[in-house]
């Protein structure tokens, strides 16, 4: 095995889009960096859709134009069947932005790696770290490729393997994990042309499934797309009912009937892949001489479906805080820097969380099914209880999307003198025809944002 010897700035671990563009940008700013990507892009990677605002982040990163060469497919939006029978469509073309895209992943994860070496990055494929160890000048550590391993000094790491949390974990990292989901999914060839280009969410008992049809390698499927299912259920719940298991899992799927409605036949899949998809995030997302990025540092729900726009965009505030750093070493700036970083870090989280849960919330046809249970905030809210506009009441700064089209001004127009709550929720649900569910959670959020207070009861009037 040949070895050798070599001095970096900077060492990211992980090929992904957080990793890459993290290394885009550093060795745009002249900094030395190199890549550790354990695979050759040549497996099959889970996460697909790109929201159409992720342009402008490709744009930034100046690979947009290789991007709209790559034969990704233009994605027109979202549809779910979330809480009850109805699809409800969230259409990409009402965005500013105009279409998303249905990612051939392998290739877009490729590209940046590839994009990532022509601006000066070295990019080790099929290659692995052993034991960092910390120097006073920084780290030094054991990069292996098959058939070599180089010692390798850096002033920085850059922890960037997604939820492997490869080099974290032996950092000594604390990381909270919030469930134990997981995607069991596979691909099928698309024989017919189709109409409907939508990512379709569809709810059972023990999760979720999803499918949206993406561009797939023609010789390998006979076929140039492939609908690609995805079951989201918790780890416990897979090994008690043998979710793996092709007949079990499609026995499942047949009782998705929009996506089978879609899917045509029932397919038989021959193998069912897993991977994680749990909600994480690290407590401190940096530490002495190395910084999380991407899903290493917070990962969500892949119903966000935000996963990888977010991990460009921490790879790239990660680049600036680096580039800084290594210029000017402990400064309070920088100091004030990584601080505004780390809790940009956690308010994002908390919001995600709470967001999360308000999903949930609204998906009740399972109340005895543990999936759901495990992940659903109660409804709080007394129906009893009178709601009132607090003095100057405007609109939250944040409203989660998955309340919408509620509006939060309609809301709070509605509670301008106090009301019962069941009454504000049975005029408002008729009114706006949008569900009791949403309109509740809406309340309890503009209750918890301080927008709405609870008045006091009427007096009674007493004996004449
Ligand atoms: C089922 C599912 C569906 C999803 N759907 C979407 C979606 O539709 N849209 C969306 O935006 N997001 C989606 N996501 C989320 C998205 O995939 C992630 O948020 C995104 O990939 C995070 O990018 P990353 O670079 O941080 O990590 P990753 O993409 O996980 O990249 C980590 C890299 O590190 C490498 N690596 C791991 N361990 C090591 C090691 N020890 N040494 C060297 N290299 C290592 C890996 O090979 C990989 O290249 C989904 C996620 C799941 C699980």
């Amino acid at each position: 095995m040949a070895s050798s010897e070599g001095a970096l700035d900077i060492l990211v671990v992980g090929g992904g889009p957080a990793g890459c563009a993290t290394a885009l940008q550093l060795a745009r700013a002249g900094l030395s960096v190199a890549i550790v990507e354990k695979t050759r892009y040549e497996e099959p990677r889970v996460g697909e859709t790109l929201s159409p605002g992720t342009r402008g982040l490709l744009e930034h990163l100046g690979v947009w134009r290789d991007f709209e060469r790559a034969g990704h497919l233009a994605a027109y939006g979202n549809a779910a069947s979330w809480g009850s029978e109805v699809r409800e469509e969230r259409d990409f073309l009402f965005t500013p932005y105009g279409h998303g895209w249905h990612l051939d992943r392998r290739r877009f994860d490729a590209d940046l790696a590839a994009a990532a070496e022509r601006a000066g990055a070295t990019v080790w494929r099929e290659a692995r770290i052993a034991e960092p160890v910390r120097s006073p000048q920084g780290w030094r550590v054991v990069v292996r490729t098959p058939g070599s391993a180089s010692t390798i000094s850096a002033r920085m790491l850059v922890d960037a393997t997604g939820k492997a949390q490869a080099l974290v974990s032996r950092l000594g990292a604390r990381r909270r994990r919030y469930d134990r989901m997981l995607a069991l999914y596979s691909a099928f060839p698309i024989r017919e042309p189709i109409a409907d280009t939508f990512t379709l969410v569809e709810p059972v008992e023990c999760g979720w499934f999803y499918s949206a049809s993406l561009p797939a390698e023609k010789p390998a499927t006979g076929s140039d797309r492939v609908w690609w299912v995805a079951l989201m259920t918790d780890a416990h719940l897979c090994r008690r009912h043998a979710l793996r298991s092709p007949a079990v899992w499609s026995g499942l799927l047949s009782g998705a009937g929009r996506t089978m409605e879609r899917l045509g036949a029932r397919p038989v899949p021959l193998r069912i892949g897993v991977a994680p998809a749990h909600s994480a995030s690290l407590e401190q997302m940096h530490g002495d001489g190395w910084l999380a990025v991407g899903d290493c540092a917070a990962s969500h729900d892949p119903l966000s479906s935000s996963g990888i726009a977010r991990a460009l965009d921490s790879g790239i505030r990660a680049a600036g805080i680096i580039t800084r750093l290594l210029s000017s070493g402990d400064t309070v700036a920088n100091r004030t820097a990584l601080d505004a970083l780390q809790a940009s870090h956690e308010t994002d989280f908390d919001r995600y969380l709470a967001t999360r849960a308000q999903y949930y919330a609204m998906e009740q046809r399972w109340p005895n099914g543990e999936f759901w249970r495990l992940r659903q905030r109660e409804i709080t809210l007394d129906p009893a209880s009178r709601l009132i506009a607090m003095r100057g009441a405007t609109s939250p700064a944040y409203w989660p999307a998955e309340l919408e089209p509620l509006d939060p001004a309609s809301l709070i127009a509605a509670c301008r003198e106090a009301r019962r709550a069941a009454d504000i929720v049975a005029t408002h649900a008729q009114r706006e025809r949008i569900g009791d569910t949403r309109i509740i959670l809406g309340l309890q959020w503009l209750l918890r944002a301080r927008v709405l207070g609870e008045a006091s009861p009427p007096r009674s009037r007493g004996p004449h």
